[in-house]
């Protein structure tokens, strides 16, 4: 699989390390063949070089718009080596192979950064530079790519370890690189057609593969304009390919939301009939039940005043008692794997009411991914929070073990506290949240407002006590003193499930061994921000 570089076709724009290269190969006693600008600087450095034209017969012409675009090379580039009828093909109309090809392409960007012409931006659009990156890079199998000055040093060592030879992990290594410049140099291109030539605020195309699916009624504000993008390929299923069979057009905070909730019922995919309740993207109830309308119930009564409005996600096919629930109340969206004939019939008296169905079902909660999020000049890329907590994980650190009931709330509440932007703090009871504190600055605050909201459900459904009595409660990270906890303690917890992790760990279990609590640590945090 290794090949001797017999000839090499340099084209470059940019020429640093050309000529420090061109020795290099010429040393290993490699052919060099250049276009006009390429081949001069070779030149004027005293190397041996062929013009272009020599080889393909034809002169360099229309401005360098037709260089290389010649089957004497894209020939030489792409014939199979191995195979007889490209080699006959090659006898025949006297195509010499090219081993080697140092590409890289007209400065689109940079005329574009200078504030070119518009004839100037488009006479920079590279066609045949491209051309010989791709046809070198599709036949990696014998011919080595170069797109960037930085592999120079890279490609000489190879040549010198190899006696002029490169290895196919180098160019398999190359020709990835090369498709990855072509694609990136392309999507700037349409980028800028779309965007400044055509002023259009949302590109039919964006890079990182995918395509506009459309354009929302607005962005999070009505200022904003706002649109959803889809993968071009194959995607697992989520938000982006549920089916919306009824309802208003759905808004960005919509699908911001639809996706808060059903991330989070994810979780619950090979569990008993679970509903989530998400508002402003936080969960503000989420139940497990026997059946979907009971978990309706139960997730509604947690913070029944949050849920107006929200966005409710379940894991069964919706029935017609569990809509009928649901239409109780003012609900934006529903999402669900399916819905019969009753939940539909039900559903279509609310003309408004956005109903998503998901054909393909739930999505993998543990699946691999990655997350993106764009800040001011940059773009931050992360793996998605794939992460879960098993219960072999878990570490008891006090000096009582959480009793069976209690072990299940906590996985529970740690599961729905994945879901709540930090700090997170949720309380839970048998298969229920009891309350849910999120995204205040500390983790005390959210302890207490959690609290405050079991109290107030208390207060409306006329029950004895808040359920947080008797509870479980989850931290989404360490607490970093043992206020957080004591809060919980006044709320009526018995169990903690928390990371763990804090200088002051040995402070926040001697308040929860005082306190009789059972608590476990996790050894993985999820903030979520
Ligand atoms: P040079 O400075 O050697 O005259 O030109 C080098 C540049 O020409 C490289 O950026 C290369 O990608 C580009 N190039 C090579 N062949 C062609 C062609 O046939 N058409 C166009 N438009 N550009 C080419």
């Amino acid at each position: 699989s290794e090949v001797k570089i017999g000839r090499a076709l340099l084209s470059v724009s940019d020429k640093s390390g050309l000529v420090e290269l061109g020795q290099a190969l010429a040393r290993h006693g490699v052919e060099l063949v250049s276009t006009g600008g390429t081949a001069k600087a070779l030149r004027d450095a005293g190397l041996d070089v062929a013009d272009i034209s020599d080889l393909t017969g034809f002169p360099e012409m229309m401005d360098g718009r037709v260089k290389t675009l010649h089957p004497k090379v894209h020939g030489g580039l792409l014939a199979v080596r191995s195979n007889a009828e490209h080699r006959a093909s090659m006898e025949e109309h006297a195509i010499a192979p090219i081993d080697l090809v140092v590409v890289n392409l007209y400065p689109f960007a940079q005329t574009v950064a200078r504030g070119g012409t518009r004839e100037e931006i488009i006479e920079n659009i590279d066609i045949g530079g491209p051309s010989m990156v791709r046809s070198a890079a599709k036949n990696h199998e014998s011919v080595a790519i170069v797109t960037d000055p930085a592999d120079y040093t890279r490609l000489i060592a190879e040549m010198d370890e190899k006696g002029g030879a490169t290895s196919y992990d180098f160019r398999r290594m190359l020709c990835a690189k090369a498709y990855a410049a072509t694609a990136a140099y392309d999507s700037m291109i349409s980028q800028w057609f779309a965007a400044v030539d055509q002023g259009e605020k949302f590109p039919a195309t964006r890079v990182m593969g995918s395509r506009l699916a459309g354009t929302l009624r607005y962005g999070e504000n009505p200022h904003q304009d706002a649109a959803l993008y889809l993968p071009l390929g194959p995607a697992t299923s989520g938000i982006g390919q549920a089916e919306q069979v009824q309802g208003k057009e759905l808004s960005y905070n919509n699908y911001n939301d639809a996706d808060a909730a059903l991330e989070l019922l994810a979780e619950f995919r090979d569990g008993p009939p679970t509903v989530v309740i998400v508002k402003h993207a936080n969960p503000c109830g989420v139940a497990t039940g026997e059946t979907l309308v009971e978990a309706y119930e139960a997730a509604l009564a947690c913070d029944s005043v949050s849920a107006f409005g929200g966005i409710i996600a379940v894991n069964r096919p919706l029935d017609g008692p569990t809509a009928e629930a649901i239409s109780g109340i003012f609900t934006e969206v529903v999402v669900a794997p399916g819905a019969d004939d009753a939940a539909r019939a039900v559903f279509a008296k609310k003309k408004n009411l956005r109903l998503l169905l998901l054909s393909d079902g739930l999505p993998d909660p543990y699946r691999r991914g990655l997350q993106t999020k764009i800040i001011a000049g940059g773009v931050l890329v992360q793996d998605r929070d794939h992460g879960h907590v098993t219960p072999g994980m878990l570490k008891v650190v006090t000096k009582r073990a959480p009793t069976e009931q209690e072990l299940k709330d906590c996985l529970f509440a740690w599961t729905v506290a994945k879901h709540v932007k930090s700090n997170a703090i949720v309380y839970a009871k048998d298969g229920v949240t009891a309350g849910i504190g999120a995204g205040q600055m500390n983790r005390r605050d959210s302890s207490r407002i959690a609290a405050v909201k079991a109290r107030e459900a208390a207060e409306t459904y006329n029950w004895a006590q808040p359920r947080t009595v008797g509870s479980a409660v989850a931290s989404d990270a360490f607490f970093p003193f043992a206020d957080g906890l004591l809060a919980a303690v006044e709320a009526g917890a018995t169990a903690v499930i928390q990371p763990g992790g804090s200088i002051r760990d040995d402070d926040v279990i001697a308040a929860a061994d005082e306190a009789g609590l059972a608590m476990v640590f996790t050894g993985m945090r999820h903030f979520r921000h």
